[in-house]
């Protein structure tokens, strides 16, 4: 335990705006905390999550104190030391791997790991035990914003930096509500358009959300239609001589192939599909083609699709055909769900990709990953994604499953699929820190995790910002570091390459394996991080002071270093509605809660907000089935149905309803579990499950 009154800076773990925090111990178990003045992402500003984050650390009531497990289904789960935790499962991991291959196990983590726990985990799966099923909550968050980077500038790469926001004079606010979901970054851009009045503010949302008071427009678009959206946009501007010809002409591909989709369809016509006004989408694009500096932004409400790549692609074009990427106060912003979505990618913590940013699908670099490994290959074939291992483990196809901080009996789509798998495997892992995951009844075997003060890492933001995070206090009972707890189960399967003597060596072999690439960081390690606090890659040497912006020198990562202008289609959602389900069901977060409750739940101030699950419905559909307000009501759908009350409320669309995703189970019931409903169809390039469109009927009961 340290001083009494000594400080410490981290970074709040929730959001990935990444927001500055100093630590204060006042006393046994007790800490204060306060924005960090000196952090260049919030400068002393918290929101509320932030503000309590020390009284989820504080409260121990919950914690998962030592490892348990049974023996069989018919056991009941019994207190283990973690010798015996640890034996029991390599046992179980060996004699599954003997039996059925290494196809039958897989982990599924979270963005919420730190990078060196993601690189871990991610080498113990990959390089050890032969297989490439591990994969994240990441899939559900952003794999379609890495899909349309990779394909548009060649590199899973947000080129700007939170300071773009006090250079640009337009936004373009797609598919999230940052005034509850990324409230500081909210915050500056409230305070630069407030010294600024006249920088424009577009959002796309269904809803009127609390971020539609800064807009100037908002274009309140039928859920499925933004890729005609952003096409209308980019053929207005094409048609309006707002397009910037010398940097399509050098610097990208596919302009005349994306000149001709977009003008199959008039404004009018998009206008219709898209139910918004041409006026309106006329003015949004009439903002965006005066700017001199554009930023668009957006999240899940366009990265959770069915057609997810193809609307982040359509969005980047905006960027490609008007020349506003790589200079200041320009370019794309996807804005990361979880505090290190983007330090897991940065390691290879998805089925699909290697270390480094490098491709599990290129031979040469699954070479180079074994050869740094000391590992005779790795397999080629990709790993199953989210949703895909959960089907897997339902069908017996994969038999063990290891779930290391995140709980997917809430957080995924179609959840009773998630429960029916979890009931059906063999073996379940659950490495968690609290007793309120939903998830826990499942596990064969419980692993005590330590939580955020309790242990030391790293983060990366979502503007490429590297942060250290301190270990402040002691984790409670016998709980351990996620990281000691893999090198443990490591080192019990027999497998050489995992004896590091401190966070920092793990750290340091990521930084090398980084070496020559495009997020090389091989200049950084655990000394320089604290000495300069936070950094964005690259940093690709000991002197380097990181990058604040790429793709400046206007050269992208493709082979030819031209940004590709991909175009490719308009798809429809997959599930479309029917008379037995009229309704289009959309899920999203509320202000004060974060993923399943399991930390924010546990604050009284944040429970206040919005105490119950509810559903937003439009006066008129309301109408329609004679629900009053409160009234109780069922949400149905081909997968299942969800109990909660209604709020009417004209904010949202006519013929769409809205659910927040927080709430799971309680006692064994269901409460307001969303996923109940949701459709867990993906979208077949980044398999990222489209949440946001479920064909659902709404009755009172
Ligand atoms: Fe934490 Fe995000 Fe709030 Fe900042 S904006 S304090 S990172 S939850």
């Amino acid at each position: 335990m340290p001083d009494a009154h000594e400080k410490f800076k981290t970074t709040c773990s929730y959001c990935g705006v990444g927001c500055g925090i100093e630590v204060t111990v006042t006393g046994k178990d007790r800490l204060a905390l306060n924005g960090d003045p000196d952090h260049p992402v919030n400068k002393g500003m918290l929101c509320s999550k932030g503000m309590n984050l020390h009284y989820t650390v504080m409260d121990r009531t919950d914690r998962l104190l030592f490892p348990q497990m049974r023996w069989s289904k018919a056991h009941p789960m019994e207190r283990v030391n973690w010798d015996a935790a640890i034996q029991r499962a390599a046992a179980v991991f060996k004699t599954l791997i003997e039996q059925h291959g290494p196809d039958s196990v897989g982990f599924y983590i979270s963005g919420q790991c730190l990078t060196e726990e993601y690189y871990l985990v991610n080498k113990l799966v990959k390089g050890f035990l032969g297989t490439n099923n591990i994969d994240t909550n990441s899939r559900l968050c952003m794999s379609s914003a890495v899909a349309g980077y990779k394909q548009a500038l060649g590199e899973d790469s947000v080129p700007i930096a939170y300071e773009d926001i006090e250079q640009a004079d337009c936004f373009f606010i797609a598919g999230a509500n940052p005034a509850w979901c990324h409230p500081i970054l909210f915050r500056r851009l409230e305070a630069h358009k407030a010294k600024n009045p006249d920088t424009k503010i577009i959002v796309v949302d269904p809803r009127v959300t609390d971020t539609c008071h800064l807009a100037d427009v908002h274009l309140q678009i039928l859920p499925g239609t933004d890729t005609v959206l952003f096409h209308a946009i980019g053929r207005w501007l094409i048609e309006n001589g707002y397009t910037d010809e010398q940097f399509i002409l050098n610097h990208t591909d596919g302009y005349d192939h994306y000149r001709k989709a977009v003008l199959k369809i008039t404004l009018k016509q998009a206008a219709s599909i898209c139910k918004v006004s041409v006026n309106d989408l006329e003015l949004a694009a009439r903002y965006i083609g005066s700017s001199k500096g554009f930023i668009s932004m957006w999240a899940m409400g366009l990265n959770q699709s069915t057609a997810g790549v193809n609307k982040n692609l359509a969005l980047l074009n905006l960027h490609l055909i008007t020349g506003q990427i790589g200079k200041p106060g320009s370019g794309p912003f996807s804005l990361t769900g979880q505090p290190n979505a983007m330090g897991g990618r940065e390691v290879g913590g998805m089925a699909n990709l290697l270390a480094a940013h490098k491709d599990l699908a290129n031979p040469e670099h699954r070479e180079s990953v074994a050869k740094f490994w000391g590992v005779k290959e790795i397999d080629a074939k990709p790993g199953l994604t989210a949703t895909q291992m959960f089907e897997a483990l339902r069908d017996g196809r994969m038999k063990a499953v290891w779930i290391i901080c995140t709980n997917p009996s809430v957080s995924m789509p179609n959840a009773r699929l998630v429960d029916e798998a979890l009931s059906a495997a063999k073996f379940v892992v659950v490495q968690d820190i609290s007793q309120r995951s939903d998830t826990l009844k499942y596990a064969d075997l419980v692993l005590p995790a330590a939580s955020w003060l309790e242990k030391e890492g790293t983060m990366t933001n979502s503007e490429r910002r590297i942060s250290y995070l301190s270990k402040v206090i002691d984790p409670p009972g016998e709980a351990l570091p996620d990281s000691e707890i893999i090198l443990r189960f490591a080192r019990a399967m027999g497998f050489h390459g995992f004896d590091f003597d401190s966070l920092g060596e793990v750290y340091a072999e990521h930084c090398r394996l980084t070496k020559g690439t495009n997020i090389d960081i091989s200049g950084l390690d655990y000394s320089r991080l604290k000495q300069l606090g936070t950094v964005q890659w690259p940093v690709p040497s000991l002197g380097h002071q990181g990058t604040t912006r790429l793709f400046t020198d206007k050269k992208f990562y493709t082979p030819n270093q031209r940004a590709q202008i991909k175009t490719n289609g308009e798809e429809l959602p997959t599930e479309q509605v029917t008379p037995d389900h009229p309704l289009i069901l959309t899920t999203g977060r509320i202000r004060d809660q974060w993923h399943t409750m399991t930390r924010t739940g546990k604050v009284n101030r944040l429970n206040k907000h919005l105490p119950h699950p509810f559903l937003e419905i439009h006066p008129s559909d309301a109408t329609s089935r004679g629900i009053k307000e409160g009234d109780p009501v069922v949400v149905s759908s081909q997968r299942g149905e969800v109990r909660v009350n209604a709020v009417i409320t004209s904010n949202i669309k006519q013929g769409v309803v809205f659910l927040p995703m927080h709430w799971g189970k309680h006692l064994g019931q269901d409460f307001g579990r969303a996923n109940n409903v949701t459709d867990d169809s993906i979208d077949p390039t980044s398999k990222q499950p489209g949440f946001k469109f479920s064909a659902v009927e709404v009755k009172k009961y």
